[in-house]
């Protein structure tokens, strides 16, 4: 084998990345490179970006700043980047500017075409930026390295239509298409002929899947005997092998009533949705062009617990949307207390350039932000342990994924709602479904002992 054919990808960001990732390394694997990883020895970098956060930006510039003195060490060091930082263009005039050393600049809508790209730049030794505005058709049957042989991601759709006024996705990513059903149940089975018990489908909107036909998109409306969402759900739990089905992410504007009512009639559908709020009060929501009100989220939750008592529910806040006063934070924390989240991811707003908060006037001052982030944050881990302490002593199922990252005699999984249980295991259980009797639990996490293999 040649050794000097090897690379390391950083992922930066949320799921749909971290597939991206995953089928980059699908293709340079095709191409007869190996993954490694420690950056330090690779010869191929590539650095897959994310822009939804501002930190991620930072980090970001900070890790190229890094890679510049390797490329300095190493004759033939090569460094790609791609990822939704790429669909912008002041980033692109930045690293053009400042980082013109980087090889091969590349976006989310030409994914596929990276390995005639990283061949050009190899064997030509040229520098590139191929960077596409927007996304053509859906290109099916890529190659992907998973992971995990247990489980996988499976993208159901690109890109989102919604254009809340903080989020740059929008513009990175394209508008909506979605594969087309028999694709998807294809790829599942296939997956589930691999081994695969555990699937997790993506879109930036799952709830939407199949509703726009933008760009040859699958349009359910569009055919006889259409599959929306819901209809999709179906289809996949009837899939032998699969025993998992989880999804995200699902905006509240689109969630069915059909959607509620797969989870009740999908036995391998998880109890668990997490369904991103982002703030309690209807005045700022409305200023985020989320497009429904703190009542119609909150008749939301309702209607999925009459469906599901114990449905574990997730969700996304942000703290110090422009123009939020101390009554709509209220409003905020009193959702939160009223819907009693299972957990929840918190976020201080930071400006996205090129959104249209970026003009809003009225920005938090950045203490105020803080204050009110490390209350919200207080009250939801009150819940949050409150919540988790109710599988004290159960029996939960749990999908064994390897030793745990903080403990190299642990092991680690989670059950069917997202909790993660630690305990004391053996090599031979991972990807196995266990039974777990909790003998602790703490807010973030359970620990137990295993009574039962499933398989
Ligand atoms: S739904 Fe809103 S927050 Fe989610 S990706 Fe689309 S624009 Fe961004």
């Amino acid at each position: 084998m040649d050794n000097q054919k090897n690379f390391y990808i950083q992922t930066f960001g949320c799921q749909m990345n971290e597939h991206d990732s995953e089928t980059l390394a699908g293709m340079l694997t095709e191409l007869g490179y190996t993954q490694i990883f420690d950056e330090k020895d690779a010869q191929l970098v590539i650095l897959n970006t994310c822009s939804v956060r501002e930190n991620a930006d930072q980090r970001f510039f900070g890790t190229l700043g890094q890679l510049k003195k390797l490329k300095e060490k190493k004759p033939g060091f090569t460094v790609a980047v791609c990822g939704c930082m790429m669909q912008q263009q002041h980033i692109i005039d930045t690293l053009k500017a400042k980082y013109p050393w980087v090889d091969l600049v590349f976006g989310t809508h030409n994914i596929h075409e990276f390995p005639k790209l990283i061949d050009n730049v190899m064997n030509e030794r040229r520098k590139l930026v191929e960077v596409w505005p927007d996304g053509g058709e859906i290109v099916e049957g890529l190659p992907v390295k998973r992971l995990y042989p247990f489980k996988s991601f499976v993208n159901i759709m690109y890109g989102c239509n919604n254009f809340c006024t903080y989020c740059i996705v929008p513009y990175t990513r394209g508008r909506e298409r979605s594969r087309r059903p028999e694709d998807i149940v294809a790829e599942v089975k296939k997956l589930a002929e691999d081994g695969v018990k555990e699937i997790t489908l993506l879109g930036q909107n799952v709830n939407s899947y199949g509703v726009s036909p933008h760009y040859g998109g699958y349009c359910y409306k569009e055919e006889e005997n259409g599959v929306d969402f819901a209809g999709l759900l179906y289809l996949l739990n009837e899939i032998e092998g699969i025993e998992r089905i989880h999804f995200m992410t699902s905006h509240p504007k689109d969630l069915s009533d059909r959607l509620i009512q797969a989870f009740v009639d999908c036995d391998k559908l998880c109890k668990k949705i997490h369904l991103p709020v982002q703030a309690g009060s209807t005045e700022i929501l409305r200023r985020m062009n989320r497009k429904y009100t703190k009542e119609q989220y909150l008749e939301l939750v309702k209607k999925l617990r009459a469906a599901v008592p114990d449905i574990a529910i997730t969700t996304d806040l942000i703290v110090g949307f422009p123009g939020e006063t101390e009554e709509d934070f209220q409003e905020t924390l009193d959702l939160v207390r009223q819907v009693e989240y299972d957990s929840a991811f918190t976020f201080l707003y930071s400006i996205r350039k090129g959104t249209p908060a970026e003009k809003y006037e009225d920005q938090v001052p950045e203490e105020v932000k803080h204050d009110r982030f490390n209350r919200l944050v207080e009250q939801i881990h009150e819940i949050q342990g409150r919540k988790s302490r109710r599988y004290q002593d159960q029996i939960v199922k749990v999908l064994v994924e390897g030793l745990s990252q903080r403990n190299s005699e642990t092991y680690a999984g989670h059950t069917d709602f997202g909790k993660t249980v630690n305990f004391n295991g053996t090599p031979d259980l991972v990807g196995k479904i266990v039974e777990i009797k909790v003998t602790e639990a703490k807010t973030f996490s359970l620990w137990g002992e295993v009574v039962r293999v499933i398989g």
